[in-house]
């Protein structure tokens, strides 16, 4: 008998393209308590967090200081390329050298290089503990090391390293773990521990400031170097693949193809050749919004999708080209056209709270690509600004004029285009603060959901037994019930991820 419990996903999209607002989730049983549940997922084939959130490549999202906090969290960030190669490169590398375990190309000076030597790499990298080696090269042999403390305080920055540098120094041998390295730099209270050859030449080096990283953010999403994850995207042009090649090599982990629409012969192409020059790439593909675009990216080699299609905060493609889908039926029905075919779904753009992520991970997305939610916060590109009284920072599409008109919005736009449809706005959001407090509090969030769906797990949430997971159609009044009403007035808890306006 029908018991009136909701109906499951199948049914829910049945017959019209639906919001994440159209439909609500029925309590399930709760089995554990918080602290139990795992929000862990795959971002790609090979590529597991322990977030499902991801931040967008918008040049007033994701840099390296918004990767760097997105993977410290657990999560992982994806570098915008509205820039010159050089320019996205450097955020790559300075997120990845961010955490280390051995730091395995350690900036090394010789006895004959000077202080200023040591500024213009404190400059440029933002550490200044520096190995010195005969040669001035990692593998030469270690004769002393610079700190901090030896320079501070010397006005002469023309003085020889080999006249201020530490010769007394504590170092391991190559081949001890990282515990033991680990062990040795808490018991000398050095800033810095060389690893050596017999010989006593330089191999790599062990940074003290690691330790406190790794025990701050735990959870973060590293490699096996111990090294923060970190995406870039890339367009799809024939020019792209070069970028793409020196992002390889810069230690990207994973690369996006940045399409508006990425069922194209390009993006086609640039995944077939991208797989066959770096076999162990992984690749997110995408913009996808079809069961039809998801058959064809798959079949040329996409390790992960991007889902999602006009319905960004700041987009207006579905007013502009008419072409696009209701977001929760795109993720739907992409998530099950891929998840037989182990492909995990990112659900990108839309979501403007709490209720919208747990909801995309509902219908099948692995994970949740953030624009609007994260803008605002201190850790993207631009500074806050006074807009009637309130804080506020600047956030815009790149298919907007701006960013036409700074980079030519590449993700939009054939190379020649001359004239130039917009398909996205700039505008401004509010101050929401730091990611180190916003992000722990939506995933908090997330996990009442799941608790309250009766699944302890991102994982057991997507193979739930048919039928598990129930869900209901909300009319526009049980929108309005759902929400705040009938008061006179009442604070907005905005910072924490509710939708302005
Ligand atoms: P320092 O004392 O001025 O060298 O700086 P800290 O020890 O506070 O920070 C160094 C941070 O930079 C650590 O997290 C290192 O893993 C990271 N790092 C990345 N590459 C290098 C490198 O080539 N040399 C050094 N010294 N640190 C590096
Ligand atoms: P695994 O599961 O064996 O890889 O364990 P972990 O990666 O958690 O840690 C192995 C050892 O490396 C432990 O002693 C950790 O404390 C240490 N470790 C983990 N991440 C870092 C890091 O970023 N820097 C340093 N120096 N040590 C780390
Ligand atoms: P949000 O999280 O703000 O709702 O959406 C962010 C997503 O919107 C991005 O990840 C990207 O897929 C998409 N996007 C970014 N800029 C534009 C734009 O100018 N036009 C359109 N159509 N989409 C955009």
């Amino acid at each position: 008998m029908d018991r009136g419990d909701g109906v499951d996903a199948a049914r829910l999209f049945e017959d019209s393209g639906l919001t994440y607002d159209d439909f609500i989730m029925l309590p399930g049983y709760v089995s554990c308590g918080l602290a139990d549940i795992s929000l862990e997922t795959k971002l790609t084939r090979d590529i597991t967090v322990r977030l499902p959130v991801v931040s967008s490549p918008m040049d007033t999202v994701t840099e390296s200081r918004m990767a760097i906090y997105m993977a410290l969290l657990g999560g992982i960030g994806v570098i915008h390329y509205n820039n010159s190669i050089q320019e996205q490169l450097a955020e790559v590398r300075k997120t990845k050298r961010f955490e280390n375990g051995f730091i395995m190309d350690p900036v090394v000076l010789s006895p004959e290089q000077r202080i200023s030597d040591v500024d213009t790499i404190k400059e440029q990298h933002g550490f200044s503990g520096i190995p010195i080696t005969e040669n001035g090269q990692v593998g030469g042999k270690l004769v002393g090391i610079v700190a901090a403390r030896d320079v501070d305080f010397e006005p002469d920055r023309s003085k020889l390293l080999r006249e201020v540098m530490t010769t007394d120094l504590v170092t391991a041998p190559v081949g001890i773990t990282l515990a033991e390295g680990n062990r040795i730099l808490r018991k000398s209270k050095k800033g810095k521990l060389p690893i050596v050859d017999e010989e006593g030449n330089l191999v790599c080096l062990m940074s003290r400031t690691d330790l406190r990283k790794n025990q701050d953010f735990p959870r973060a999403s590293k490699d096996e170097a111990k090294q923060l994850l970190v995406g870039a995207a890339v367009g799809t042009h024939d020019e792209d693949r070069e970028r793409l090649g020196a992002l390889v090599e810069a230690g990207a982990d994973v690369i996006v193809l940045d399409s508006a629409q990425g069922y194209s012969v390009f993006q086609v192409e640039m995944i077939k050749w991208a797989k066959q020059s770096y076999p162990q790439l992984q690749i997110i593909g995408g913009n996808v919004v079809t069961a039809a675009q998801c058959e064809g990216l798959i079949e040329a080699g996409v390790d992960a999708l991007r889902v999602g299609m006009g319905s960004g905060s700041i987009c207006i493609t579905q007013e502009t080209v008419a072409v696009g889908r209701s977001q929760a039926s795109a993720v739907h029905y992409c998530a099950q056209f891929c998840k037989e075919r182990g492909v995990p779904v990112i659900a990108d753009g839309g979501i403007r709270s709490i209720g919208h992520i747990a909801k995309a991970l509902a219908v099948g997305a692995s994970s949740v690509m953030l624009g609007y939610l994260l803008a605002g916060t201190d850790e993207t590109p631009g500074e806050y600004f006074y807009e009637g009284g309130v804080r506020v920072k600047r956030y815009r599409g790149m298919g907007s004029p701006e960013a036409i008109a700074e980079r030519g919005a590449k993700r939009y736009m054939e190379r020649d285009e001359t004239i130039k449809v917009a398909q996205g706005v700039s505008g401004t959001v509010v101050d929401k603060g730091s990611v180190v407090d916003y992000v722990p509090y939506l995933m908090q969030g997330l996990r009442h959901f799941l608790q309250d769906v009766g699944c302890p797990s991102v994982q057991e949430l997507h193979d739930a037994p048919p039928g598990k997971i129930r869900f209901e159609k909300r009319t526009p009044s049980a929108r309005v019930e759902g929400d705040v009403h009938s008061l006179h007035s009442f604070q907005e808890p905005h910072r924490f991820g509710r939708p302005e306006g």
